[in-house]
């Protein structure tokens, strides 16, 4: 299994991110990645960039070098009834939308509560993927919710930086993973890189897949044909 795209990665306009998009660019190129989605983090962060950020992301080329960049965001789910932080006309205008929890933007609640989130988040027509959803500040009703984000045409993604800093949500995206599986739900293996150096590092993240035999058909980026015909399901062409 070989990423030929990274979904979600940051770059300095979210300030505890370490590389400008340039580096990621560059980053992306030497390990022959085909697209590159840059996904900084929705303006209810402290330390995210403007809405103006993100709407003047049409300004970068769709290509770079022949790499496909998407304009993308990690906007946050910043209450329980999936209300996100980013104005619906802005995110019209972005190729891909990530949608995730954070404890700097959101207050834990209760399993119901993160479980209608989600659920209201599925049926949100401007998300695209749902990001690091194993959280364990916020977990919900696996069995419930994942054939939910099926019936709306939503990717789980399975995100590598949770091997590395959410050590306590890695039990959680097993049982994600599983439930994906078995409910046949299209999943994105990303890096979230919040440096250069973690552009398209998702070792990790494949070794938990491959340890439960996960279906290579499901992962939407790991082939390029696969990748093209998903990103032509959500209107963005090659
Ligand atoms: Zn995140
Ligand atoms: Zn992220």
């Amino acid at each position: 299994m070989r990423l030929v795209a990274d979904l979600h990665c940051h770059t300095s306009a979210s300030v505890h991110a370490y590389s400008t998009l340039h580096e990621n660019i560059e980053a992306a190129l030497m390990k022959n990645l085909r697209v590159l989605a840059v996904t900084d983090h929705g303006v209810g962060c402290e330390d995210s960039p403007s809405v103006n950020y993100f709407d003047n992301l049409t300004s970068l080329p769709e290509y770079v070098k022949g790499m496909r960049l998407l304009r993308g965001v990690e906007a946050n789910i910043m209450d329980y009834d999936g209300g996100l932080d980013m104005p619906e006309q802005v995110l019209e205008k972005l190729d891909i939308v990530i949608a995730s929890f954070h404890t700097s933007c959101t207050r834990t609640g209760t399993r119901e509560q993160h479980t209608n989130a989600y659920i209201a988040a599925a049926e949100n027509p401007h998300i695209h993927m749902i990001g690091h959803s194993g959280s364990a500040e916020f977990e919900y009703d696996y069995e419930k919710v994942i054939p939910v984000f099926k019936q709306y045409q939503k990717v789980v993604e399975i995100n590598a930086h949770t091997f590395i800093c959410r050590e306590k949500s890695i039990k959680n995206c097993v049982r994600i993973a599983q439930l994906c599986k078995e409910h046949r739900v299209p999943v994105a293996v990303n890096s979230d890189a919040h440096s250069e150096f973690e552009v398209g590092e998702c070792g990790k993240a494949f070794e938990m897949l491959r340890g439960i035999d996960f279906p290579e058909e499901l992962i939407i980026n790991i082939d390029h044909e696969r990748l093209c015909r998903y990103l032509d399901s959500i209107g963005v062409k090659m």
